[in-house]
């Protein structure tokens, strides 16, 4: 169906007869209008020398058709030993079920056949160590290199590779967990997760607010903690700590900060866990618990807008969740809008508005290679593996969306009504249709005529950045302008550039006013002056890299190969591959690197590599 028909409907007539859980997610074949999970119970062990999980999943379900004997579980790539299903006076019964074929995106339907729509059905199986979610690591691929370690990553469809469930953001549900792992570990969970528990080898977890599948997280390893405040720590390896807990100081001030503009924090503890540098992404919103790439440890504070992003979405996305991928936009557009209204309250205006400047000009110039569905806040991503739909749209289109809105209505009467939208679906899915119906009867029609239907239309469904767009203006920027255009023009000399005092928003727009193909005179001539090969800056390092492949400028090989096989996080390092694949020449030089690398790799980032490179992993 076309949104776009939905759409100059009557929005409030539509969404009133179409509720979140009525779209079919394309990304699961569960049938949460037959029958919805409520509750999980996990009884798993970890088996670092097998690399597998294994035990029961306990399912306790909702039945919504009495009539239905059927439930359809989403799977990849797990073994099922043998399935219960248990009666409410407790008794059980073996239960029969088949698995469907593998599909390469959606992984194998776990059919159960019930003979009456029992509450409880219990799954005993393991999972293999090719699981899409979890990645098992060597201890020579920690810090340490002492242990091993293990996390998962269960967003977009991962959950399903080491937990049989119902694997859409529809469904939520509470869990418990009993794991027993290698004494002397510490197993972490998106749970309540205790700082001072024993490394016993035996854990018990509980989650009481209802969470999505791809909320639900485990990571075991040789973790040490540090309190940061009173309802924040931070997890490493004992290594990183230290340091990790100085660069995470002002989480406790981040969180009161979002909660003066959204009302209060609903998961009690906010921890971070900073994962080995092979993590495939910055960071995961796992509640309770944030996953973090140690690529954000600057020293210097200067990249902790991640951390500002992953707690806005205890606000926007695991609270207020779409319902299924096709309306990302609803979790990370409104994360993204809130985290830069975090960063503009915990580090000021300015850099605010240098992240605004920097994220709108790097949307734009990305928007430009793509096709017409990918530019569309609200897509259609049938058959489409939603990992590949991970592009900067749902982030900044979106976040620009809800800017162009605050630019309209006035932060008066915009703050109060994002506020709403949070306390009204707390703990629901939702869909695009949900917000417009929420927004035309708490915002338009409060204050009619600030913004026509055919605008919303063209943010919602159609292409590329409106011309209404509110444009962001930073006037640090003019000078890091100036520089850079007098430096190209050799009026200035590189080391005379004013950059002593830049943060990290002033050099990303410096190295983005870099042509398309310097020479390699000014690159060696800002590398002399400035360190920039090698910086320990990943977000400076990885548009630094992309500039020295597409100049030609060999000095930077050896870091960029240092570079690529540290660094697991897909962001940073698959342009740098992206570029270094234009000629036949980087080509080889990047499936080089590629073959030491991939080893330590996430199966997410070595996919992705292995498709930028065109060769087989
Ligand atoms: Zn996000």
């Amino acid at each position: 169906m076309s949104f776009r028909r939905w759409f100059t409907a009557s929005i409030l007539a539509f969404a009133a007869t179409h509720p979140a859980h009525a779209e079919t997610d394309p990304h699961s074949y569960a049938q949460p209008g037959v029958v919805s999970v409520r509750a999980l119970d996990l009884e798993l062990e970890v088996d670092f020398n097998q690399r597998e999980l294994a035990g029961t999943a306990e399912l306790a379900l909702d039945w919504h058709d009495d009539a239905a004997r059927s439930l359809v579980l989403d799977t990849r790539d797990l073994v099922i030993e043998r399935i219960e299903a248990a009666a409410a006076d407790g008794t059980t019964t073996a239960a029969k079920f088949t698995l469907d074929e593998r599909d390469a995106i959606f992984g194998s339907a776990l059919r159960i056949a019930l003979d009456k729509a029992e509450p409880v059905v219990r799954i005993h199986y393991r999972t293999q160590p090719i699981a899409s979610g979890l990645q098992w690591m060597t201890p020579a691929q920690t810090a340490s290199r002492k242990h091993p370690f293990m996390f998962s990553q269960s967003q977009a469809i991962h959950a399903r590779s080491w937990v049989p469930l119902q694997d859409t953001p529809a469904v939520r549900f509470t869990y418990t967990a009993r794991i027993k792992a290698p004494k002397g570990l510490r197993v972490i969970m998106s749970a309540d997760n205790d700082v001072a528990h024993a490394l016993n080898g035996d854990f018990r977890f509980e989650m009481k607010q209802p969470i999505p599948s791809y909320l639900l997280a485990i990571a075991v390893g040789e973790l040490a903690v540090r309190k940061t405040g009173p309802r924040t720590a931070v997890y490493a390896e004992p290594a990183v700590v230290t340091r990790a807990a100085r660069e995470f100081a002002d989480t406790e001030a981040m969180i009161a900060a979002t909660e003066s503009l959204y009302g209060p924090y609903r998961w009690d503890r906010y921890d971070i866990l900073v994962l080995p540098a092979s993590f495939p992404f910055g960071g995961m919103e796992n509640p309770r618990v944030t996953f973090a790439t140690p690529t954000i440890i600057a020293g210097d504070k200067s990249l902790v807008g991640l951390i500002a992003h992953e707690l806005a979405h205890s606000w926007s996305g695991n609270l207020v969740t779409n319902a299924n991928a096709q309306h990302m936009w609803l979790n990370e557009g409104f994360t993204t809008y809130v985290e830069n209204r975090i960063v503009e309250a915990v580090y000021g205006k300015d850099v605010a508005t240098m992240q605004l400047v920097v994220d709108d000009q790097e949307l734009r110039s990305e928007l430009a290679d793509m096709t017409p569905n990918e530019q569309r806040l609200v897509t259609d991503l049938t058959g489409i593996d939603p990992d590949d739909g991970l592009t900067g749209v749902p982030y900044d289109k979106g976040r620009w969306f809800l800017r162009f809105l605050e630019s309209r209505y006035g932060r008066d009467a915009f703050d109060p009504f994002v506020r709403a939208w949070f306390d009204q679906h707390a703990f629901q899915s939702v869909v695009t249709t949900d917000f417009l119906a929420f927004y035309e009867r708490e915002l338009a029609s409060r204050h009619p005529g600030k913004v026509g239907l055919a605008e919303l239309d063209e943010w919602l469904h159609g292409i590329g950045v409106p011309a209404n767009a509110p444009v962001a203006h930073s006037a640090r920027f003019d000078i890091v302008d100036k520089a850079a255009a007098d430096f190209l023009a050799g009026k200035l000399a590189a080391k005379k550039i004013p950059a002593r005092n830049w943060v990290t928003y002033e050099w990303l727009r410096f190295i983005n006013a870099l042509p398309e193909k310097p020479t390699v005179d000014q690159m060696k001539a800002l590398d002399q002056a400035w360190k920039l090969t090698g910086t320990g800056n990943g977000e400076v390092a990885f548009r630094w890299y992309v500039a020295t492949v597409r100049a030609g400028y060999a000095d930077a090989r050896p870091q960029i190969a240092t570079f690529i096989q540290r660094i697991g996080r897909r962001k940073l390092i698959l342009p740098i591959y992206e570029a270094l694949a234009k000629t036949d020449e980087g080509k080889q030089f990047a499936i080089g690197v590629f073959e030491k690398a991939k080893a330590g790799y996430h199966p997410l980032t070595r996919g992705s590599v292995a498709k930028v490179l065109g060769i087989k992993d």
